[in-house]
This record gives structure tokens, C-alpha cells and sequence, in this order.
């Protein structure tokens, strides 16, 4: 009964949206662990929840027509998806990539759905983003572009309706001309956006928060198998905010980060990744990792991201991209004595990756637990603006670790009621799930 109701739910999505795989992916590997939830609580099916959970409340496309600066005229295509917001205004970042659609936002929102749920705050979903390709491009055009995409976004948006937040593409100088646009057009200061400099209200912190979030997360894991991060070989995938901030966090934890990456290729030092130059590097000069072999002649750059997981490590933590480890480099990994995965990015491995770590037993930690440190601390910071207070960095990251050890032990204790002990997926999407859902039947319909 219930197989078939999650099967006839998941039949009309894929009709009714085709060809948005990556939506249909993300949709699919949520609902393959909620099956047991509906044996259990048959009033979820008589409502509807699932039908109304996958659908998103509110999808917004508009056009962002800006100039480059040899004064010729561009039109790129803006998306925000406000996915529900039973818990709280919708949040969720923005990403700038060429690949965005509403298949890849769609997945995103979906996901943030269920993450901020296990976050314990109260933050509803959303996700939002644009075609347009930071790449190359001069501060002024970065800077039209931004104006441009919130001269229609912030008709949308409100510290109370849907907080956005930064995600590929999308750093502190994106944020900072979105921000103040929108405080120019709509005349007020509020917290309508997260992971804004620490001048003008953003949270000291919240730079940091994802990649500390899933170390925090993984020590958990690490921890439940008696063991840590001392002298342990790390990889991680991506060299952008998440990776950067998970390796300080892993080398403070005396680990050895062996290899990083971009989308051109990975470089791997033996003695371990320096990582005060590759932080000038991508932060301050904004070049390619393979400038990094470049200048610490012990390292190799490889060209290709996706040989980086066939390097032996301990640990991997994939901080790039969704789909980036796929069923072969998981099984490479775990041939080469991986006991540990976490994910700081969202859905970087395909189900068939995940299955592998599955299936071999090694700690596997999703993203939507792994990387919800930084939704967290987008949480918090909203909680400093409406107090017009500003915590401590020890405070803030203090109360960061506790949440992503709340998450773990959730996800964890989630998994072992619903007799699937370690599986820390079917975990993390029950509980997810049964909080937005208990509160949408609070609401009626
Ligand atoms: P950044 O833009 O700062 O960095 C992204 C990194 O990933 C870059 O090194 C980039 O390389 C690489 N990358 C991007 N696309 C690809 C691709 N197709 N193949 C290989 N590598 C790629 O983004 P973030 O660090 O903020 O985000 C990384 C991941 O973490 C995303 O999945 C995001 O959704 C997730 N995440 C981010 C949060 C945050 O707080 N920022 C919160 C939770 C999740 P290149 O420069 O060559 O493109």
C-alpha cells in the first residue's frame, strides 16, 4: 500500500516534469527511505503530504537583461524556487552557473527542504539561481548583473517571507551588491539576506560554517567507530568556500588534506595541501588550482576533476558539485580504504555511489546533514539581525558543532528506529521529513 502510493506519486512528478533528472534523482532517494513512514502513519497518505511536499509552493523565472563592459546587452534567466514553508520563511541559497535550470534548482529546494528541518531551527525551503557565468567577468559587471537579478528578486523576497543565501558563485561580493541593491529599491535594512559581510550584519562565522559543519559532522561519524581525524589522509573535492573552510577544519583536527580540485583538474601533495597558498590563490586572486603545482613544487596537477578520488585516502569529503562521484570512484574509494565519506556538497554522489558506500558499511554522511552547518549559521545570523546583536565567533561556532551533533545523533537514532541502523540516509530523510510533515498536518490543508 504504501510502496504504491510513494511509487504513484513519484510516476506522476516524472510526468509531469520531464526531463529534470536531477530533480527526479533527488525526489527519488528521499522517498525510497520514507516507505516505512507511511506502514507507520497512514493519516500522512489520507492527507496527501507527499503529493503536496514534492511540488514547490511558488516557482518564479524572469529574465536579467544587463551590459557587459563593452556595452553589449545580455539576457540571462533567473529562477527561485520557494519550495515550502511550513517550518519558516523559505531559505536557500543562490547559485551562478552556467548549468542552472529548474531541474538542478528544483533538486536543490527539495533537499533544503529536508536539511533545514534537521537543523532544529525554524527555516522553510528554497533555492534560487541563474544561468549567468561569474567567470571572467569585471567587478562592474558582476555588480550590473547582481543589480540586475534584484531588480526583480525583491519583489519576492522579505527577512520574513525568503532569505536567500550564497552557493556557487555567489560569495561575499555577490551578496554585498545584492544586499545593497535591495536595500536601495525597497528602503529597508533587515536580515533579508544571509552570509553578508560582517560590517553590514553578517555573521562572523557563517564563512566558515559548511566546511566546519561537515567536519563536525563527520568527527561524529568517526567517533561512532572509536576512532578521529588524527593522522588521517583526507581528499576533497572543489576549492570554492565549503572545500577551503573543510580542510582548515580537517588540518586543525590533524588530518593531512592530500588532494583539492576544481573544475579543470586536482592537484595532490603528498606532504599535505598548503593551504594558506591556495587561499590567496582562489579567495583573494581568484585563478585556477593548477596555479597552486605551479607554486609549491611538491604538488602534481592532474587534468580532470574526477581522478581526484582514485588518489588512497581515509576520508573524502566531496565539496564541489552534485554528481561528481559516481559508482566507479566510490568503489575505488572504498577499495582503497576509505572508512569515511561526508558530503559538503549537495548530492555529489550518484546513487550508485551511494549504494557502494552502502553496501560496504563504511560511514557515509549525506548532504543534507553533512553541509547543513552552513543553512545553521544562516539561521543564526538572522536570529543576530532580528536581535540587532552580533554573537562572538566562539559562540557561533560553538553553537554550529552542537547542531551538527544534534543532526548526527537525529539521523543516526532515526535510522536505528526504523530498523536500518548506520544508514544514516534513511536516517536523515525520515526525520527531516516527519517534522515538515507533522507540521503541515497542524495546518490542515
Ligand atoms: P564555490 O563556488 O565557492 O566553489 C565551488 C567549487 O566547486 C569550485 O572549486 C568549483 O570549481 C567546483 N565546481 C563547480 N562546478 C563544478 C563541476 N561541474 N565540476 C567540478 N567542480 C566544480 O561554491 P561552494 O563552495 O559554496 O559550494 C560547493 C557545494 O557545496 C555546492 O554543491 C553547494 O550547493 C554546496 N553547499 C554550499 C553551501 C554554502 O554555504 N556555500 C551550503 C551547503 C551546501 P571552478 O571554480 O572551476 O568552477
Amino acid at each position: 500500500m504504501s510502496i504504491q502510493y510513494v511509487t504513484r506519486v513519484v510516476d506522476t512528478l516524472k510526468r509531469r516534469y520531464p526531463g529534470e533528472p536531477e530533480f527526479h534523482q533527488a525526489v527519488n532517494e528521499v522517498l525510497d527511505s520514507l516507505t516505512p513512514v507511511f506502514e507507520k502513519n497512514k493519516e500522512f497518505e489520507e492527507a496527501g503530504i507527499l503529493e503536496r511536499i514534492v511540488e514547490p509552493e511558488r516557482q518564479i523565472i524572469f529574465s536579467i537583461p544587463w551590459v557587459d563592459d563593452a556595452g553589449k546587452v545580455h539576457v540571462n534567466r533567473g529562477i527561485r524556487v520557494q519550495y515550502n514553508s511550513a517550518l519558516g520563511p523559505y531559505k536557500g541559497g543562490i547559485r551562478f552557473h552556467p548549468s542552472v535550470n529548474t531541474s538542478i534548482i528544483k533538486f536543490l529546494g527539495f533537499e533544503q527542504t529536508f536539511k533545514n528541518s534537521l537543523t532544529g531551527l525554524m527555516l522553510g525551503g528554497g533555492k534560487g539561481g541563474t544561468d549567468f557565468d561569474p567567470k571572467g567577468r569585471s567587478d562592474n559587471e558582476i555588480m550590473r548583473f547582481c543589480q540586475s537579478f534584484m531588480t526583480e528578486l525583491y519583489r519576492h523576497i522579505d527577512a520574513d517571507t525568503d532569505v536567500p543565501a550564497g552557493d556557487i558563485g555567489v560569495g561575499a561580493r555577490e551578496i554585498g551588491y545584492m544586499f545593497g541593491h535591495y536595500k536601495r529599491i525597497r528602503n529597508v535594512f533587515h536580515g533579508v539576506f544571509t552570509g553578508k559581510g560582517l560590517l553590514y550584519g553578517g555573521s562572523i562565522g557563517r564563512k566558515e560554517a559548511t566546511g566546519f559543519g561537515c567536519v563536525y559532522f563527520c568527527n561524529e561519524m568517526l567517533k561512532d567507530r572509536q576512532t578521529g581525524f588524527e593522522n588521517k589522509k583526507v581528499l576533497i573535492s572543489g576549492s570554492g568556500n565549503v572545500a577551503i573552510y573543510a580542510a582548515e577544519k580537517a588540518i586543525s583536527f590533524g588530518a593531512k588534506v592530500v588532494a583539492m580540485s576544481d573544475s579543470g583538474g586536482y592537484v595532490y601533495d603528498e606532504g599535505g595541501i598548503n593551504l594558506e597558498v591556495l587561499k590567496r590563490l582562489k579567495e583573494l586572486e581568484r585563478k585556477r588550482i593548477s596555479e597552486y603545482a605551479k607554486e609549491v613544487k611538491s604538488a602534481k596537477y592532474t587534468e580532470g576533476c574526477s581522478g581526484i578520488w582514485s588518489i588512497p585516502c581515509d576520508i573524502a569529503l566531496p565539496c564541489a558539485t552534485q554528481n561528481e562521484l559516481d559508482g566507479n570512484a566510490a568503489q575505488a574509494l572504498v577499495k582503497n580504504g576509505c572508512i569515511a565519506v561526508a558530503e559538503g556538497a549537495n548530492m555529489p554522489s550518484t546513487p550508485e555511489a551511494v549504494k557502494v558506500f552502502l553496501d560496504a558499511k563504511i560511514a557515509y554522511g549525506p548532504g543534507k546533514a553533512a553541509n547543513a552547518g552552513g543553512v545553521s549559521t544562516s539561521g543564526l545570523e538572522m536570529s543576530q539581525n532580528s536581535m540587532r546583536l552580533s554573537w562572538t565567533f566562539d559562540e557561533v561556532d560553538a553553537k554550529l558543532r552542537q547542531i551538527m551533533i544534534n543532526i548526527h545523533a537525529t539521523a543516526r537514532n532515526t535510522a536505528a528506529e526504523y530498523n536500518t541502523p548506520g544508514n544514516l540516509v534513511n536516517g536523515a530523510n525520515i526525520a527531516g521529513f516527519l517534522k515538515v510533515a507533522r507540521v503541515m498536518m497542524a495546518y490542515g490543508l
